[in-house]
């Protein structure tokens, strides 16, 4: 099937005076994981509950699974699964109880077990929920809106306040979602995180698309690699080498020839006699993409386009 999982075109939304979504084009493909980004307030958890089918549009086209979600028909629910930032589940049923009943509620529900399997809970599946540990809820989270087996899963912010061994798992689970072929979309406020799991990441700034693209190319875009280091009080680079103060005590050059630049500076280190201390060599990361096009006085589109990537509407 050649349909994308989610097709969306020109998507607003009002609240009164605030227009939270001012005209969004998405396509996510089948078995795909998508990242949504974008600071508070940008309008992502409105996009994705009109995609729910749980919030009206105010106008666009929306075709999810073939359906539109403002129908709320039944077919359609049965073919998705939600993992809200907070399910309320029953304190004092047992794991594998909650998952049971949940999957009661479909028509075609994936064994306890191997949703039990999948989300890495199959050890506390007689432990009552009341007694697990903040990251299993969440796993259990997953497991409530993997029960009736959907073909598509939202995913609110998986990893809000989780430890780092926890997101760790977290994404993993998340990986064996899409080997089951499943179609994610999920919104997340790390970048790290995009960058490991999506195969596309759309950036949503003030109601509108960033950008939209793989974070390889997204990175790509923007290609300069920071060199930092500490130099003793009192020591300037010479001009040639471009470097400048990073705000916090260390120089900085931003290269789009690393490995030039880094001998030039050690060339020239040695020659003085100079240590480097905390020398160290930064690829840009997603988040260093995320931060310019949505930092202060950046203008959505002219952004984008600077940046040379695949912009919102290209
Ligand atoms: P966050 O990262 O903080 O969750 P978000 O990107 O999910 O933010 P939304 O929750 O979609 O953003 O909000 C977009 C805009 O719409 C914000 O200005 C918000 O105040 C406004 N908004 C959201 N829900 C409502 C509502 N029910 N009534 C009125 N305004 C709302």
């Amino acid at each position: 099937m050649t349909e994308p999982a989610i097709h969306v075109r020109g998507l607003r939304k009002r609240y009164g005076d605030v227009e939270a979504v001012a005209g969004i084009d998405l396509d996510v493909a089948r078995g795909e994981v998508f990242a949504l980004l974008g600071p508070n307030g940008a309008g992502k958890t409105t996009t994705v509950e009109v995609l729910e089918g749980y919030r009206e549009r105010s106008a666009g086209e929306v075709r999810v699974l073939g359906h539109d979600p403002a129908r709320g028909e039944r077919a359609y629910r049965e073919r998705i699964g939600i993992v809200l930032q907070s399910t309320g589940v029953e304190p004092y049923l047992t794991v594998e109880e909650t998952v049971a009943m949940f999957g009661g509620y479909y028509p075609r529900p994936r064994p306890v077990a191997e949703v039990l399997e999948v989300v890495g809970l199959v050890e506390q599946r007689r432990t009552r929920v009341r007694r697990l540990s903040g990251g299993q809820q969440r796993r259990l989270d997953v497991a409530v809106g993997l029960a009736g087996d959907p073909e598509l899963l939202f995913l609110d912010e998986p990893t809000t306040g989780f430890d780092p061994g926890a997101r760790r798992q977290a994404w993993e689970l998340v990986r064996r979602l899409r080997a089951l072929g499943k179609t994610v979309l999920l919104t997340t406020h790390y970048m790290d995180e995009a960058q490991q799991l999506a195969d596309h990441v759309a950036i949503i700034a003030r109601g509108r698309l960033v950008v939209v693209g793989t974070p390889e190319a997204l990175i790509a875009a923007n290609p300069e690699t920071a060199i930092t280091f500490v130099l003793p009080a009192g020591v300037m680079p010479p001009f040639e080498l471009g470097a400048a103060h990073d705000g916090g005590g260390a120089w900085r050059i931003a290269s789009v020839e690393p490995a030039r630049a880094l001998h030039a500076l050690t060339a020239w280190a040695l020659a003085q006699g100079l240590p480097l201390d905390a020398l160290d060599v930064c690829r840009p990361s997603l988040e260093d993409v995320y931060l310019q096009l949505t930092g202060a006085g950046c203008d959505e589109g002219a952004s984008a386009a600077s940046l040379g990537v695949e912009d919102a509407h290209g």
